[in-house]
């Protein structure tokens, strides 16, 4: 077994408690740590910057709290590399023993359209970005503000600077409008790194049918996400994810699945996929019920294509 995982909270956990060891054996109080990662074979997990709600003036100084405490805590050793480029990517797929993270940030709220700022998150090893968290920004609306409106001008010239500067795009948590205003301004594929299927879970933070079918037309991903309310109504489990992976796959979406747990930014779980040690249960369901190459798509070849594809070569 092999896994990709397109998002957790982990970092702003340790931020909120710098005691927090993610590489201790014992149990630690988060749900990503590396002895997890070993025991489910997780070959590369993001890692989102994500600000607390509490920070009502974000500035790019705040973000770089978050690099540096991914550099110093999660990278630093030697036993999980940054990836910053498809040749790490590629290194750590060969290796037997190394492990990879990617840099994400989730909400650009500081950034204010700044592109030395973007270039200073690139620079750092940021290489995915979500624009908006809930609520609005100077970019966008996200998928709660009232207002629901798509994309600023200025948001939209953001877009095509991120697609320049190859920073790669996470339409999770937009509005519908600005998934949309994505969709036509992005000249490069983009992925919602952890939503579900609204029509199996009408939550406001899962994709509708045409969002789906948008992304596996532009080729992106769709990381299924672990959020019990994501799942379902009541009683989330397993066979929950399943029904979202069915419906995703009777629209095509083979090559566009992937998985993107929101290990560590939640406070309940789905039994037996409680933390990130805990993927084998998951994997053996889709062996079960899909050909290898699908099942295997899902844990992590559709992601690994994805960075393949996009990430810089060097
Ligand atoms: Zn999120």
């Amino acid at each position: 077994m092999i896994i990709i995982d397109g998002h957790c909270d982990a970092l702003f956990k340790m931020i909120e408690n710098p005691s927090l060891d993610f590489f201790a054996s014992d149990l630690s109080g988060l749900d990503v740590t590396y002895p997890r990662m070993c025991r489910s074979n997780i070959k590369v997990q993001f890692f989102a910057i994500y600000l607390s709600e509490r920070i009502k003036n974000p500035r790019l100084d705040h973000y770089l709290e978050y690099a540096a405490l991914f550099h110093r805590k999660i990278v630093s050793d030697g036993r999980i590399r940054a990836i910053r480029t498809r040749n790490d990517l590629e290194a750590v797929m060969r290796s037997g023993t190394e492990r990879g993270a990617l840099l994400t940030l989730e909400g650009a709220d500081a950034l204010h359209g700044n592109l030395l700022h973007l270039q200073t998150l690139y620079d750092l090893g940021v290489r995915m970005i979500g624009t908006t968290w809930n609520y609005a920004n100077w970019a966008a609306d996200g998928i709660l503000e009232p207002r629901q409106a798509g994309f600023t001008l200025q948001g939209k010239a953001f877009i095509k600077a991120c697609n320049e500067l190859g920073m790669l795009l996470d339409a999770s948590h937009l509005s519908v409008r600005a998934f949309w205003d994505m969709a036509e301004c992005s000249r490069k594929p983009f992925v919602a790194t952890h939503s579900n299927a609204k029509a199996v879970c009408s939550h406001p933070r899962n994709l509708d049918d045409d969002q789906i079918r948008e992304l596996i037309r532009a080729g992106g991903r769709i990381g299924i996400t672990f959020v019990p309310w994501f799942v379902s109504h009541q009683g989330a489990a397993i066979d929950g994810i399943i029904k979202h992976i069915d419906h995703i796959l009777s629209l095509g979406g083979a090559g566009s699945l992937a998985l993107g747990s929101d290990f560590d930014g939640i406070d309940r779980w789905i039994p037996q996929l409680e933390h990130a040690g805990q993927f084998d249960r998951l994997a053996f369901e889709l062996y079960k019920r899909y050909p290898d190459d699908v099942a295997e798509g899902i844990l992590y070849g559709n992601w690994y294509s994805f960075l393949a594809e996009q990430l810089p070569a060097r």
